[in-house]
């Protein structure tokens, strides 16, 4: 029977588990891993002083598009394949397989649920008008189509082997299918807005795969001319803010530069070099440690003092920002020794 992988063994104290603020979001304080300091300090720090500033990869963006709206068709196979290809070999590896079968529920009640029901015109046009994402997952009070997503999801989960699925993520699933719909609506807000409670992790797991492939379908029926810049570090379509930011091999323009929405998947247009939770362009950096990732950076800014991953998907067009984001967790421990916070939110990174 698989484990729930253990945050403190397997992420090497990456977070604090009696902290109220939930891994995969932004937070002021870095924890310092007791075993990094005391058996590993010398590699750690050989490895830390190893990261530097990366301007080869800083580059011209010629016409390229706002925004790029999700394919949900191919979303979840696609991401499912790229979990299970990181697998491979990874310390990670249960955790990444556990998450290729919960993308592949994703993907299989993506396929199952009848058609949206058209969404509300009219409030959508006022949110746009107000210059507001049209998508808002914060008001699913209601949503019969997301709860059907959820319920569909929990009974995927339920149906899947017993060896991919940890015990503890089967009973928390349970749980989360006997809880009222108030309170199942309510996770899934407080995961969009990166603010999970540390005691539903577990829940807010599986709340947030629901929200994934309810946000994905109704992101793809957007119109994308429609949708325009919010703030940074903000989602135009959902609010969420950024997992990652892609150089991208999709349009023609030059290196053009993406941000990534991990719950809507939509992407959207950041100019290079200018940090995506604050807007500064005066002290970005980029760093890379290729015995991690060759594709995979962390862009850091000294203004705000936090950092997001920067990935060369041009490079590489399999890597996928919430997959390989969760792959490339070597790269928080290095870059959290030096007091910067996650500027993005994952809320697979449990
Ligand atoms: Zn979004
Ligand atoms: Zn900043």
């Amino acid at each position: 029977m698989a484990r729930w992988p253990r945050a403190g063994s397997l992420l090497r104290g990456l977070w604090d588990t009696s902290s109220a603020t939930p891994p995969g979001a932004a937070r002021d304080d870095a924890p310092v891993d007791p075993e990094l300091a005391d058996t590993d300090a010398a590699e750690a720090r050989a490895r830390r002083d190893a990261l530097r500033p990366d301007p080869a990869k800083i580059g011209g963006v010629g016409d390229a598009p706002f925004a790029a709206l999700p394919d949900a068709v191919t979303l979840f196979a696609a991401r499912a394949e790229r979990f299970d290809a990181l697998a491979a070999g990874h310390p990670l590896g249960d955790y990444l397989r556990f998450l290729a079968a919960l993308t592949r529920v994703q993907d299989s009640v993506r396929a199952a649920l009848p058609p949206l029901p058209p969404p509300d015109e009219a409030a959508l046009a006022l949110r746009l008008q107000h210059a507001m994402p049209p998508l808002s997952p914060q008001d699913l009070d209601g949503d019969t189509a997301f709860a059907a997503t959820l319920d569909a999801l929990l009974r995927g989960i339920a149906a899947l082997d017993a060896a991919l699925v940890p015990d503890a993520a089967r009973d928390a699933a349970a749980r989360l299918a006997g809880r009222p719909a108030a309170e199942r609506t309510a996770l899934a807000a407080a995961v969009s807005a990166g603010a999970t409670p540390v005691d539903h992790l577990a829940e807010a797991v599986f709340a947030a795969a629901a929200l994934q492939v309810h946000l994905a379908r109704r992101a793809a029926t957007l119109d994308v001319g429609a949708l325009h810049a919010v703030a940074d570090g903000v989602c135009p379509a959902c609010g969420s803010a950024p997992v990652a930011s892609l150089v991208v091999g999709w349009t023609r323009a030059s290196k053009a530069r993406y941000c990534a929405c991990p719950l809507c998947a939509t992407q959207w247009n950041h100019v290079r070099v200018k940090c995506t939770a604050c807007g500064a362009t005066d002290s970005v950096l980029y760093h890379n440690v290729p015995e991690v990732s060759p594709d995979v950076a962390v862009e850091t800014c000294g203004t705000c003092r936090s950092y997001i991953k920067h990935m060369q998907q041009h490079a590489e067009p399999r890597l996928d920002p919430v997959a390989d984001d969760i792959a490339s967790y070597a790269l928080d421990l290095l870059i959290r020794e030096d007091g910067f916070r996650r500027g993005g939110l994952n809320p697979m990174f449990v």
